[in-house]
């Protein structure tokens, strides 16, 4: 039995940096408090919370110093709420084409209040008044079609040629593009990531579509031996929120079993 990883898989850039700045963090030794989760990973998160066990008086000395700020924020979701607040600046319109009440598309909302308008999609953008100068940009994780569609309708509202940019970041349809790549090629397909993760159920169906024996599991202790029955190529990926230790323990785990199945098929 082979063990096969999709070409991309894991932390994306953004979770990647994230991680680090709170591992960065711990380090120096304060209490650290994320707003919300930080990433949608249940072991990643324990894993973090219990790297600062330190006694009560050490907590409380470090507690009356807290006082700085790690702004984890993705760039590239930066770069979205620094456009949309310098259009705005300059009294331009901004059109955002995504989910209104994703947290993202609120931060963004937040750098440029008056001017910005979020649309789901081009039906949304009919009931915009007529628009100034406008912006088009998008949320990371929407799209592209989507985003082209609003781009276009926003056309037909402005007063010139919209500025177009598009924020959409690759790193989710990279991930989606390898697992479909290598799912018509193995007989049982492993996604590792939070059964909550959008990105990771997303994977799930992507790999359904050519493998039906395709399993979300957050770690290797999901894997049940008998669905290995018979399989000569069995698939892996993570969601952008598992890390790598995460991963390694899935592939040991399965190249166990298959060490144990090699064996005694030469026994
Ligand atoms: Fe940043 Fe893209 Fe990862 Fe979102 S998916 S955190 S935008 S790199």
């Amino acid at each position: 039995m082979e063990v096969l990883l999709a070409n991309e898989y894991g932390f994306c850039f953004g979770v990647e940096r994230a991680v680090e700045m709170v591992e960065g963090a711990l380090e120096v030794g304060s209490p650290v408090r994320t707003l919300g989760p930080l990433i949608h990973n249940t072991q990643e998160m324990q894993r973090l919370e219990c790297a600062h066990g330190v006694t009560p008086q050490v907590q409380a000395e470090l507690e009356k110093r807290a006082a700085q700020v790690v702004d984890a924020t993705c760039p590239f979701v930066t770069r979205v709420q620094r456009l949309a607040e310098r259009a705005a600046k300059d009294g331009r319109h901004v059109i955002v084409a995504g989910n209104p009440d994703h947290p993202e598309m609120i931060g963004v909302v937040g750098y440029a209040p008056s001017n910005t308008f979020v649309v789901r999609d081009a039906d949304e953008v009919a009931n915009l008044p007529a628009l100034h100068a406008p912006l088009v940009v998008s949320q990371t994780t929407l799209k592209l079609k989507t985003f082209l569609e609003v781009a276009e309708a926003v056309k037909a509202k402005a007063d010139i040629e919209p500025q177009v940019v598009n924020t959409i970041c690759s790193a989710t349809r990279d991930r989606q593009d390898a697992a479909r790549a290598l799912a018509g090629l193995v007989d049982v397909f492993y996604i590792i990531g939070g059964k909550h993760s959008s990105n990771s159920i997303k994977l799930l169906a992507v790999c359904q579509e050519q493998c039906p024996h395709s399993f979300l599991i957050e770690t290797e202790d999901e894997i049940n031996p008998a669905d290995l029955t018979g399989a000569s190529r069995v698939g892996v990926t993570a969601g952008a929120s598992t890390p790598n230790w995460l991963i390694d323990q899935v592939i040991k785990r399965l190249r166990g079993i298959a060490a144990t199945r090699n064996f005694s098929s030469t026994d």
